[in-house]
């Protein structure tokens, strides 16, 4: 089966780091704010270079920098919502979960709530236009930030989520950021209320710390799905807890290597995940920083697959994906 004609569930995806280069390049130049003269010199600073890989973490999340400076008016994160989802759909990809932390796009004025309308406003517009794709929005408290933010864009979230909405809405709760120094517990307050509003719970977890992290993120968040979960294959008890409660892992290959969660050269723990029986999802995480996207990804896997000669099939792997998701109408 040639991997365009899979249908695809994105379960992890960022809208910040998702933006078409040649959109926040249009972008930047409408509102007189290009740092650089080119396209060309644009793309370098969005897009993680040779020379950026495997430097960890932080390295990976300065490409995040630029996208915000376009990122802060309605009408541009209405268009950039609008164009991930069109160029995901371009992918085969019918259910789509975006993910975003409506705190970062405030700087010019804007709510919380119209920065989470915004991007509903461009899934939306998406949608009417491309026949069978469902899509619906993750919202992200920043780690750094702390616990009490946290309780604050939880409530924003509720406020805005999809059982108010005929269409696209807020159908989940994550925390993204800096790992260390920063561990799932002291978020579980924001976790409570999202849960008690009615969202999914997922968590980044394990990707630039250890799997202490990822228990954490299961048993004291609630969580029922881990973006990322690297770190969990050096504890098989974890990895058969994960199978057993059927914890999917939202499993981002390209990024894992970009940010050193997983060691160039290392097999990535994706197949593990799959020996354990424990669910997972084919991710991007961030198709312009990473420079992937959803066929990429999926080809990636059917070469790991092939290469240890596992017969598992990717169709499939969307399918049993699609029964994790966040989104419900
Ligand atoms: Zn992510």
């Amino acid at each position: 089966m040639d991997i365009q004609s899979i249908e695809k569930v994105e379960l992890h995806q960022h809208v910040d780091g998702s933006i078409p280069v040649g959109l926040t390049w249009d972008l930047m130049r409408k509102n007189n704010l290009a740092p650089v003269d080119s396209l060309e010199e644009m793309r370098k600073l969005l897009v993680v270079q040779d020379e950026d890989a495997g430097e960890g973490l932080l390295v990976y999340l300065k490409k995040f920098h630029y996208p915000l400076w376009v990122t802060q008016f309605y009408d541009n994160l209405l268009q950039v919502a609008y164009a991930i989802a069109k160029e995901a759909y371009a992918n085969n990809v019918k259910l789509l979960e975006l993910r975003y932390s409506p705190t970062i796009h405030t700087y010019a004025g804007l709510t919380p709530r119209q920065a989470i309308v915004a991007v509903l406003s461009g899934l939306n517009k998406a949608e009417a236009e491309c026949p069978g794709l469902e899509t619906g929005l993750i919202i992200i408290a920043m780690r750094h930030m702390g616990g009490h933010i946290a309780k604050i864009v939880a409530r924003q979230a509720i406020a805005e989520s999809q059982v108010l909405h005929r269409r696209a809405g807020v159908i989940g709760f994550d925390i993204a950021g800096a790992e260390r120094g920063n561990p799932p517990r002291l978020f579980k307050g924001a976790y409570t209320i999202a849960r008690k509003g009615g969202l999914g719970l997922t968590a980044h977890a394990g990707e630039d710390d250890g799997p202490r992290v990822i228990w954490e993120a299961i048993d004291e968040l609630g969580c029922t799905r881990i973006g990322h979960g690297c770190s969990s294959i050096d504890d098989p008890e974890l990895l058969r807890r994960m199978a057993k409660d059927k914890i999917l892992v939202e499993v981002c290959q390209t990024s894992n290597y970009q940010t050193g969660a997983v060691k160039k050269g290392q097999v990535h723990p994706v197949l593990k995940f799959l020996e354990y029986g424990i669910p997972i999802a084919i991710c991007t995480d961030n198709t312009t920083v990473s420079n992937t996207n959803q066929n990429k990804e999926n080809a990636l896997l059917q070469a790991s697959l092939t290469a240890v000669g596992y017969d598992n099939d990717i169709a499939e792997i969307h399918r049993l994906a699609k029964a994790h998701t966040f989104i419900s109408r």
